[in-house]
């Protein structure tokens, strides 16, 4: 899906001596893509096989080794693993589980730019991600309808220069960092123009699935920058986070970067107080607070990762009689047409 050029392709082929440290391109397009290599790898029942396969119908796998290395072999329920590999209840039709759950097409004004809440606007910066988790709400997006031209960013930027009330670009795809620097730092330095902006944020999962991407590339544009920065990374269990992730999250924090995380609540994953109560307290550990733990996106293909809201409401309860105040994540869900996200709370459910 990563469109590139041959010079470029030509690069990401490894040499010898980069044998032992291929670069974050060769990870990103060297990731798992066939199920039946998935299973293989971890060891799992080739009963499997079939829904896997009719998901990956659906939305493609995709696992970088990187992820991979972190998975249990031979057990189905493990919870990166449940995050990877479709099953089949991906092909059930659950009513109240759509397409577009977000009806995020309302908001947006310009191709892959989207106005939906005060001083905040969401720039597609990529249509890509590095890995296909299962749950995702953008698992049916459009990507290529919002794939943009350098003319129609120029109409994005022009949208943002345009109103003085925007305070902070986010970043977001897709996964922004799936991007080339080149093509982010030339975004970054015309939003770093635009005087009344004063933070960019980027949404990625890309520092936690293939870590060698917070490369001192990166991390140059990041600390040339006025705006403030701040990474919104997406881990949903204390395993996605081992000795990489720490390693480059310090190097983000070094640079200068605030780092907070956004979960989803998912059956199976990460539905219990122990599983959240771990994964602030590693969390931390890297250097990342703790910030969203969004309830499901009602996205068709996922209702067998739903948690119901009386449940989170609980979890999330019982989870606040056991953490510090700054490790506890907002129980929130986005609703259509709403100015913010929405918390949950014991009163409204
Ligand atoms: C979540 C989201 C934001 C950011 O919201 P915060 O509450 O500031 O994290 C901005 N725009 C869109 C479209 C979003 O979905
Ligand atoms: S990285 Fe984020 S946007 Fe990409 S598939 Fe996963 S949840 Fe969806």
């Amino acid at each position: 899906m990563i469109t590139r050029s041959p010079a470029s392709l030509q690069r990401v082929i490894p040499t010898t001596t980069e044998k032992n440290d291929p670069g974050w391109q060769a990870q990103l397009s060297g990731a798992l893509r066939d199920p039946r290599v998935l299973l293989a790898r971890l060891e799992l029942d080739e009963g499997l096989l079939p829904g896997a396969e009719a998901g990956h119908e659906l939305f493609e796998v995709r696992v970088p080794e990187a992820y991979l290395a972190r998975i249990r072999p031979g057990d189905p329920n493990d919870p990166l693993l449940r995050q990877v590999l479709p099953f089949s209840a991906e092909t059930d039709s659950v009513q109240g589980f759509v397409s577009d759950p977000l009806e995020e097409a309302e908001h947006t004004p310009r191709p892959g730019l989207i106005h939906k809440y005060a001083g905040r606007v969401l720039l597609i910066a990529s249509p890509a991600c590095a890995i296909n988790c299962r749950y995702c709400f953008r698992r049916h997006f459009p990507y290529g309808e919002n794939s943009l031209s350098r003319a129609q960013w120029n109409d994005a930027l022009d949208y943002v220069r345009n109103d003085t009330s925007i305070r902070e670009a986010i970043l977001s795809g897709g996964d922004p960092l799936a991007s080339s620097d080149k093509r982010l730092a030339w975004l970054v330095e015309r939003l770093d123009e635009i005087p009344h902006l004063k933070r960019l944020r980027l949404h990625t999962r890309l520092p936690v699935v293939i870590p060698d991407r917070i490369d001192d590339t990166l991390l140059a544009w990041m600390s040339a920058t006025r705006l403030q920065t701040v990474m919104v990374l997406h881990i949903n269990h204390a395993h996605e986070i081992d000795d990489a992730v720490v390693a480059a999250c310090s190097r983000l924090r070094e640079a200068g970067v605030t780092l907070l995380n956004q979960s989803v609540l998912l059956r199976g994953v990460n539905d219990s107080v122990e599983t959240l109560a771990a994964l602030s307290e590693r969390l931390f550990e890297a250097g990342i607070l703790p910030y969203y733990l969004h309830v499901l996106d009602p996205v068709s293909g996922a209702a067998h990762f739903n948690v119901p809201d009386d449940e989170a409401v609980i979890l999330v309860n019982a989870l606040r009689e056991r953490l510090a105040g700054f490790l506890m994540p907002r129980l929130v869900r986005e609703v259509p047409r709403e100015k913010s996200k929405t918390p949950l709370s014991s009163c409204n459910s």
